[in-house]
């Protein structure tokens, strides 16, 4: 049995959502009811970035109409009600992760600012010339290029940890890379251009017998599945709230508090301090050490917001019921013969990748953007992917839990449609 059989042969699990469960979450949905080019919108780019339920959108008309101020300084009442607001947020993804202290979460702008904090704090702290940072091929560039500058600068290398010709990492050669001079190993949960999910446990603990520190990038694997950092064992953890459901602009960085103890702030401003002389600052607590500056109160907010909407409709029944859109729709897309799956690892999320024979990734997407379909065509962010597979780009279709078998089907008849036109 090929791979895509496989993953279409999965049987659903009992907890997963309904389809009519989907159809009356859509309706919490307003973008989805618009038509485009005349065609009800079928929206497949969900790991680019996520539609916006209501409960969201009237939290941040709510925060700016009714609270709006800035926050931790003033005494004023909407101070104090806007700086409820956001520390509630912080505990609402202390408890979406699973993660032990409400210190350990960090509010930053996405995954990418979360990498890219730890690169420079950590990785400037304990990164020297010699030493070594794993990363693996299928990695998003926002996990290359941070460790890239700070190998760079500090005269270390950066290791690739290899992955087969179904996207996945070959745990092997990892192990052959993990080496005394190994300083940190930075890893994708759950790939966006391939859909595999990484064994990241597994991955965390062979880094931890040669006590290394593992982060996670979560942006694609926390709005698609349950996450526990702790039982994951995780030392960082990075993620973007509008992948999530939330607004653009807010994400966070979960850290071992005392790892995020020992590192120097990022960034120095405002809040991050608990007093400033011209000779010398003494740095605030846990977690405004690492939150210099006015920060996304209302995209914090929002996001809190999104985290209950998605709380409320069970992680467990959403990862379930994406299941099922995957191995339904690989086995429709399967069924087209010039088509070609990239990306079909035994474990893996709603992401369909795929090139078809003799017409170009972005004419297939401008073919379905005319029937209304949104998908992402190009590198999604993963140059090296591409090259691994030797393709210059995919199309590749993601899901949420709103999406229907019915757009699945919709789809199909779209890059039938291109292939009739590019025949
Ligand atoms: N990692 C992965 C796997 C991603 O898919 C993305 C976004 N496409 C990022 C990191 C970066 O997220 P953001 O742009 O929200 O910072």
């Amino acid at each position: 049995m090929t791979r895509a059989k496989s993953v279409a042969n999965r049987s659903a699990t009992a907890d997963s959502l309904s389809e009519a469960d989907a159809l009356r979450l859509r309706e919490d949905f307003p973008i989805l009811k618009q038509l485009i080019h005349g065609k009800p919108l079928v929206y497949l780019d969900n790991a680019a970035t996520s539609q916006k339920p209501q409960a969201v959108l009237d939290t941040l008309t709510r925060y700016y109409t009714t609270e709006n101020s800035n926050i931790h300084r003033g005494v004023h009442t909407l101070s104090a009600l806007a700086t409820v607001d956001y520390e509630a947020s912080r505990t609402k993804v202390r408890r979406f992760l699973n993660a032990a202290d409400d210190r350990e979460i960090v509010f930053v702008r996405g995954a990418t600012e979360a990498i890219n904090l730890v690169a420079n704090s950590y990785g400037r702290q304990h990164v020297h010339e010699g030493d070594e940072v794993i990363i693996s091929a299928m990695e998003h560039h926002s996990n290359i290029v941070p460790w890239q500058m700070l190998c760079q600068e500090r005269g270390a290398r950066l290791r690739i940890i290899p992955i087969n010709d179904d996207g996945e990492l070959l745990l092997d050669e990892f192990e052959k890379l993990l080496g005394p001079r190994t300083k940190l190993v930075s890893i994708v949960h759950l790939s966006n251009s391939l859909g595999t999910i990484n064994p990241v446990e597994q991955v965390i603990a062979m880094a931890h017998s040669r006590g290394v520190p593992v982060l996670v990038d979560g942006a694609q694997s926390t709005p698609h599945m349950p996450v526990d950092v702790q039982r994951m064992g995780c030392d960082f953890f990075a993620f973007s709230g509008h992948k999530l459901y939330g607004p653009t602009g807010i994400g966070a960085l979960y850290g071992k508090a005392e790892l995020l103890e020992s590192m120097p702030p990022y960034q120095g401003g405002g809040d991050m301090i608990k007093s400033v002389t011209f000779e010398q600052t003494v740095y605030n607590t846990l977690p405004y050490k690492f939150e210099a500056g006015t920060p996304n109160i209302a995209g914090a907010i929002g996001l809190g917001a999104a985290i209950d909407y998605v709380t409320a409709v069970g992680m467990d029944r959403i990862a379930a019921y994406e299941q099922e859109l995957l191995a339904y729709g690989t086995q429709r897309v399967s069924s087209i013969e010039s088509l070609r799956i990239i990306g079909t690892a035994r474990q893996k999320g709603g992401v369909i990748s795929f090139v078809v024979k003799g017409i170009h990734a972005h004419d297939l997407g401008t073919v379905l953007d005319t029937e209304g379909i949104a998908i992402r065509t190009g590198h999604h962010c993963t140059q090296p992917v591409m090259q691994r597979f030797g393709i210059p780009a995919t199309a590749r279709a993601s899901f949420a839990f709103y999406n229907t078998k019915q757009e699945i089907d919709a789809l199909v008849r779209g890059i039938d449609k291109a292939i009739e036109v590019f025949s």
